[in-house]
């Protein structure tokens, strides 16, 4: 991490501009193999092919922010905005030392084609901060990110683009970006904003049901994909990658449906047990802000053999590239319910489609998340608050129509359920840009 002693002019943190994609394996080109698969099985008009793969913005700020010993840090922001066609642009924001351009474009196209599937009238758009935060005090944090929101300015907004929390990121985070950007604005105005972000914390606008969305879309998924073959959960088992929002929601919605979580992991540590861990008891002991490293009620093992735990379901809920040709062969499993985004890199993918392992792609199977943001935002814009009964009635019904849509594509298309949803999300794209034509 870059520490600069100097004070730096306010401008510099206002500038737009587009980086050099760094070196090494790029997310993105993930994202453009999966698209074109798409786009030549839909056979994809040629022009619009060259709209949607390219993002529409990108946005670089670098921001100064004091530490708690009187240090100035320099910290580069981004905010990647793919496509607006059908919504303001929408996406989390991730605080994480990978992230990167190319990472945040890739991310930032995911949203479009989520949204598309889900048919929320939202576009993609997804940023972050190269930060490990566990580096830095909640007073450090709290800096930063105000001035990460107060740098971004007007880039975002409640009917322009819409943050909401990601890897590292939460509700607190949320609250700070929200006050941020209501003291940018005139006071007459502050009461109309709360949409800017979602993922808020009740009090401050957030939603019931939000803190648990995306787990909560997974496992309706689950159940779903469960009835349909015959399967009944109960006694059913699973392991899951990543214990944070989504993946300990995940485990804690599947345990209430009778499946045993026989393998966990995350950063600190790997924990296996036959006989079933608690998720619940888990999810306590995890937040007390330590992990799952030290759970005592289950066995520590080598994290490599994660992937070898026998088991119906695997919900990857941490970070991409996880799936790969070393790991893939290796899985046994029935199931991939992707909570994460871009856990499995097309060579992983094309060994579980070899191999017969069922995939609920991410585009379908995390999109719990945005849905319920979508309630979140309407919910502001109405100043309305609903029921959480209501709030999930909705979202079941919302993401099993997207599921019904992918299964039935990949049917009639023959074809693989992630380059399904991909058509899906296409098809609606396609739609709207021949409605409306290109300006001028
Ligand atoms: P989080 O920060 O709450 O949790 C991330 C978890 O992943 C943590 O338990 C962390 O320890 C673990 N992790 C990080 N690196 C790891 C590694 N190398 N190996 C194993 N575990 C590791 O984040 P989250 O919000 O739960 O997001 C998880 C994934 O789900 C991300 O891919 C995110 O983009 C995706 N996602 C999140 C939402 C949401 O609503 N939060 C919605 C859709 C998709």
């Amino acid at each position: 991490m870059s520490t600069e002693t100097v004070s730096i002019p306010e401008s510099v943190t206002q500038r737009r501009t587009v980086c050099p994609t760094p070196a090494g394996p790029s997310l993105y080109a993930n994202v453009l193999k999966q698209y074109e698969k798409a786009a030549d099985l839909m056979e994809l008009d040629r022009s619009l092919r060259s709209i949607l793969a390219a993002t529409a913005n990108e946005i670089v700020v670098r921001f100064p922010v004091r530490m708690d010993d009187g240090r100035i840090e320099v910290f580069t922001g981004y905010r990647v905005q793919h496509n607006n066609a059908l919504g303001p642009f929408k996406g989390g924001i991730r605080y994480h030392p990978s992230v990167n351009i190319d990472e945040i474009r890739a991310l930032a196209a995911w949203m479009t084609w989520k949204s598309a599937v889900a048919q929320i009238p939202f576009g993609g758009a997804k940023g972050g901060i190269q930060i490990d935060p566990a580096q830095y005090t909640p007073g450090e944090l709290e800096r930063i990110t105000r001035r990460f929101t107060f740098a971004l300015g007007d880039n975002i907004g409640p009917e322009y683009d819409i943050p909401a929390p990601d890897v590292n990121t939460n509700a607190q985070i949320m609250a700070w970006i929200l006050d941020t950007y209501l003291m940018t604005r005139p006071p007459q105005e502050r009461a109309r904003c709360a949409h800017v972000v979602t993922g808020k914390p009740l009090e401050s606008g957030g939603s019931l049901g939000r803190d648990k969305a995306t787990g909560q879309g997974i496992v309706f998924l689950i159940e779903r994909w469960a009835r349909e073959r015959g399967l009944s959960l109960s006694g059913a088992t699973c392991i899951v990658q990543g214990f944070g929002n989504v993946g300990s929601w995940a485990a804690r919605l599947m345990k209430r449906l009778g499946a045993r979580l026989v393998g966990v992991q995350d950063v600190s540590a790997t924990l296996y047990d036959p006989s079933g861990i608690d998720p619940d008891d888990l999810a306590a002991y995890a937040e007390v802000g330590r992990g799952i490293r030290g759970y005592p009620r289950a066995r520590e093992i080598d994290s490599g053999a994660f992937v070898q735990i026998e088991a119906d379901i695997f919900i990857p809920a941490a970070l991409h590239n996880q799936i790969t040709a070393e790991t893939a062969p290796r899985l046994k499993v029935r199931l991939v319910a992707e909570g994460a985004n871009g856990p499995t890199d097309p060579e992983g993918d094309a060994i579980l489609q070899h191999r017969g392992i069922d995939i609920l792609p991410d585009i379908l199977c995390n999109a719990g998340g945005v849905i319920v943001s979508y309630f979140e935002w309407l919910q502001n814009k109405r100043s309305e608050s609903w029921e959480l009964e209501e709030v999930d009635g909705k979202l079941r019904k919302r993401i099993l129509g997207a599921y019904d849509r992918v299964r039935d594509t990949a049917r009639n298309l023959e074809t693989d359920w992630r380059t399904a949803a991909n058509v899906v999300a296409l098809a609606r794209l396609e739609k709207v840009y021949r409605e409306r034509g290109i300006f001028p």
